[in-house]
């Protein structure tokens, strides 16, 4: 990647000014011979965006997080682990989760990279923001690494964004095949993030319930939706305008951050869904389009890599991300279909009669 200038000009690029964070460093991650999260899948994304997207977006650099700011998600212990692996060739986290002499670096350059999108997004220098980074974070836990994530970059953002932002609503939506029980967990208790998940319940780490929506203060502001078998892109396009368009209109969100994870594609070896690379496009838009407010405001947008294992369809599902994003004025609807199988049919209504009690989204 040639010199990606570390400044947020704002190029016009349809409606939205769009930056996203590439840096190199990111490769440095090393998880042993055959693991599936390999440095490939961002270079592959990188070259992408290099040969189609360099001129339609902001390339920012990232620069590494402070241990403060690690720390308001993850307990001093567990920075200490991950400092302590710089000292080993290869030390393990977890049993999925191999990390090199150079990751601990790369993991702290991921977390930052979200609270630099954060600060960009609410200077405002950008509308929407791309964290191109690994590890990825979802899974990372308070006090434990596993599924892949050491940091849970995502939450480590959404806790800037809270303390040096003064948010109070704030939308996650995790769309990686897997249910991020990080994010999940850590704003259990707490109405400041509502939690949105679409996941497959029999893949790691097998949570995610409809009916785990959150505790105390948190009580209705998680929404985890498990997938039923074959599905298809208009069935998840249906599935997301049913419940999560009304949990933007109800929770009227300060920004949603994604979790964007492309291991529901089709081709992707870890994973086991068949949707296409188009789906994310598709959602981004009705992300866009059900986040517009009267008057034409929208909230601000950020994405984290999360999953996707199979760099090329990795690959077309980001630039698909970026494709909704750069030509938002001259997007379409995202296409809705008006009738769904039943089986889709009977699982939105499972999770609308599970969150009406709790006066956020209506019907
Ligand atoms: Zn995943």
């Amino acid at each position: 990647m040639t010199a990606a200038a570390d400044q947020c000009e704002n190029k016009t690029a349809g409606a939205l000014r769009v930056g996203a964070v590439i840096d190199e460093q990111f490769l440095e991650h090393k998880t042993g011979h055959g693991h599936p999260e390999h440095p490939r899948r961002l270079a592959e994304i990188y070259r992408m965006v290099e040969h189609t997207y360099k001129d339609r977006l902001s390339i920012i650099r990232a620069e590494p997080a402070t241990v403060e700011q690690v720390e308001t998600v993850h307990t001093p212990g567990h920075v200490r682990r991950i400092l302590k692996t710089a000292e080993q060739r290869i030390s393990s986290m977890a049993p999925d989760t191999q990390v090199c002499a150079r990751t601990y670096m790369t993991a702290w350059l991921a977390a930052g990279a979200c609270i630099r999108g954060v600060d960009l997004l609410m200077a405002p220098s950008v509308d929407a923001f791309f964290a191109l980074i690994r590890p990825p974070g979802h899974h990372a836990l308070a006090d434990k690494a596993g599924g892949f994530c050491i940091f849970n970059n995502i939450a480590i953002a959404a806790r800037h964004a809270m303390k040096s932002h003064g948010l109070s609503r704030i939308l996650v939506v995790d769309w990686d095949i897997h249910h991020g029980n990080g994010i999940n967990d850590l704003f259990y208790n707490d109405n400041r993030v509502y939690y949105y998940s679409t996941h497959d319940l029999g893949l790691y780490p097998y949570s995610g319930q409809v009916t785990e929506t959150g505790e105390d203060e948190g009580l209705g502001y998680t929404m985890n939706i498990g997938l039923v078998r074959e599905m298809t892109d208009d069935d998840m396009i249906y599935l997301y305008e049913k419940t999560l368009r009304p949990v933007i209109k109800g929770y009227d969100p300060e920004m949603i951050m994604v979790a964007a994870g492309f291991d529901a594609h089709t081709d992707d070896p870890v994973g086991k869904s068949a949707f296409s690379e188009n789906l994310y496009g598709r959602i981004t838009r009705g992300i866009i389009e059900w986040s517009e407010k009267p008057g034409g405001s929208r909230p601000p947008l950020f994405f984290a890599l999360e999953g996707g294992y199979d760099p090329r369809a990795l690959t077309r599902s980001v630039a698909s991300v970026f494709e909704a994003l750069c030509t938002s004025e001259e997007t379409e609807r995202p296409e809705v279909p008006e009738t769904p199988p039943e089986h889709v049919a009977s699982l939105v209504q499972a999770v609308i009669n599970t969150h009406l009690p709790y006066g956020i989204i209506t019907t």
